[in-house]
């Protein structure tokens, strides 16, 4: 008997993630210059410090170190007591000073971790490591009289950023993108950055490597593959996603025909929709660490980071527990009410005005609330709507004052206006039916049509539909069906 080897040989992806996030304080890591330099005039926000002038002194910035520590204890992670900073020292023309203030080997938090569920299997990434360092400025590539020349922008040079690093702990693009997502939705929960990917104020760098394990015994091996490959320049969940599918395909296809793949860096081309090389990397960097002699290390209390602590805020995970069990959510739908804190904010304040049935303020909020949204490109904040509104509009709907219908018209309005539902009603013209006169058409109808109910009364369902019909069309579809049947019915048994 001979059977192939490779049945039982698989090959697994081994990934980690690197971070960069930018705080968002008001000034820059070790200046007073203001770091809202989005849309700001280059180099308007500079000063000596962040240029690198020979000279100037730089002063480390008390709250982004905060922060830094916040997003640490978030991530599970031990937060030292005694850290420092030191300069990592390498030349490029976006770096002024030739070298960059960041954390060699005290970072302020390491060794922590964070729950990530996929597929509805949930696993543990490691954090090595969350470290914070200053941003480098920005290069401009144009061309000027038909003369290509590179022009360089300091307004970021100096902004506090913070580098978040895994542990090889990922295998796949899901977890990937998820581990991402989740960190970005953390990092807004804590309010210390609008972690936005598309300018640029949160940036994913994956690492990508494959080692051969027997089939079955995945994530199981330890050992890490002899090389790796770096994937930068990466500007959206998707684009990151789709750069690891493309580079497990690609180095799975050089080991199977025997060969190593190289250690480098690549880029994602979404024209292409491939990776492409960008420079290979010699075995490790000497970037020459010592500790920035202009900045005194750092001494904290336990204490101190026992009253930090206490300023973080229900993080997302716990939040979605809690709403599945309070308000018996789904999971599915406590994830959507809990990806933001404004929008998990406005659930509860209509939940507490509504108190009838959170499953229905979720359903609604879910469903139509945030399709509307979608459409105009908005979030929650973006919206005049009020929650206590929105729970009105459900009462209105419940007392048959409108239908179903008219309540998503009536909320479309409310939406962009952020009227109340009882203006909208009239300014829309939308009148639902009055039980009242839902009583009176349905007593006019029974009156009209004897064999109806003689029918009915010998036992024929269909003559129950019928009468319900000939309400329905009297009302114009304005009653609620179920209504309509429960008040058929009653008359009918008082009929008797
Ligand atoms: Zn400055």
């Amino acid at each position: 008997m001979v059977r192939e080897e490779t049945e039982f040989v698989n090959w697994e992806a081994v990934i980690g993630l690197e971070v960069h996030i930018e705080l968002s304080t008001k000034s820059k890591m070790f200046c007073g210059c203001s770091t809202d330099y989005f849309t700001a005039k280059p180099n308007t926000h500079t000063c000596p410090v962040c240029l690198g002038l020979p000279g100037a002194m730089p002063k480390a910035n008390k709250l982004a170190i905060k922060y830094t520590q916040l997003i640490g204890l978030a991530l599970n992670c031990k937060t030292r007591t005694g850290s420092k900073f030191d300069r990592k020292n390498y030349f490029y023309p976006d770096l002024a000073k030739g070298f960059q203030i960041s954390q060699y080997d005290l970072p302020f938090s390491e060794n922590g971790h964070m729950f990530i569920t996929t597929n509805g299997r949930t696993k543990k990434i490691g954090i090595t490591r969350a470290h914070l360092e200053e941003d480098t400025g920005k290069l401009i590539h144009t061309k000027l009289n038909g003369t290509r020349l590179t022009l360089v922008d300091f307004n970021r040079s100096g902004v506090p950023l913070i580098e978040i690093v895994t542990e090889p702990d990922i295998s796949s693009s899901l977890e990937a993108k998820t581990y991402a997502r989740n960190l970005q939705q953390v990092v807004r929960y804590l309010k210390v950055s609008d972690a936005d990917m598309e300018k640029g104020s949160m940036r994913i760098e994956p690492n990508v490597s494959l080692r051969k394990v027997t089939k079955g015994q995945e994530s199981m091996v330890k050992e890490l593959p002899p090389y790796k490959v770096e994937l930068k320049n990466i500007n959206s969940f998707k684009f990151a996603e789709k750069a690891i599918e493309y580079e497990i395909k690609r180095q799975r296809k050089i080991l199977e025909s025997g060969k190593m793949p190289k250690q480098e860096t690549r880029g994602w081309n979404e024209t292409k929709q491939e990776t492409v090389s960008q420079r290979s990397k010699e075995e490790a960097h000497d970037y020459r660490y010592f500790p920035e002699p202009d900045l005194p290390p750092f001494a904290f209390e336990e204490k101190y980071f026992k009253s930090i602590s206490e300023e973080i805020p229900e993080l997302p995970d716990e939040k979605r527990k809690r709403f599945t069990k309070d308000y018996s959510l789904a999971e599915n739908d406590a994830r959507t009410l809990t990806e933001g804190v404004e929008l998990a904010k406005f659930f509860e304040e209509a939940a507490g005005a509504y108190k009838k049935d959170p499953k229905i303020v979720a359903n609604w909020i879910t469903g139509e609330v945030l399709r509307r949204l979608n459409e105009e490109n908005k979030t929650i904040s973006d919206s005049p709507l009020l929650p206590a509104s929105l729970a009105e509009l459900l009462f209105l709907i419940d007392k048959g004052e409108i239908t179903k219908a008219n309540g998503k018209e009536i909320l479309a309005n409310m939406i962009k206006t952020g009227d109340d539902p009882r203006a909208t009603v009239i300014k829309l013209k939308v009148t639902g039916i009055s039980d009242i006169k839902l009583e009176e058409i349905v007593i006019q109808t029974i009156s009209r049509n004897p064999k109806a109910i003689e029918d009915y009364k010998k036992g024929k369902e269909a003559s129950l539909m019928f009468l319900i019909g000939q309400v329905q069309r009297i009302t114009k579809g304005q009653a609620k069906p179920e209504k309509v049947r429960e008040f058929v019915l009653r008359k009918l048994s008082e009929a008797d």
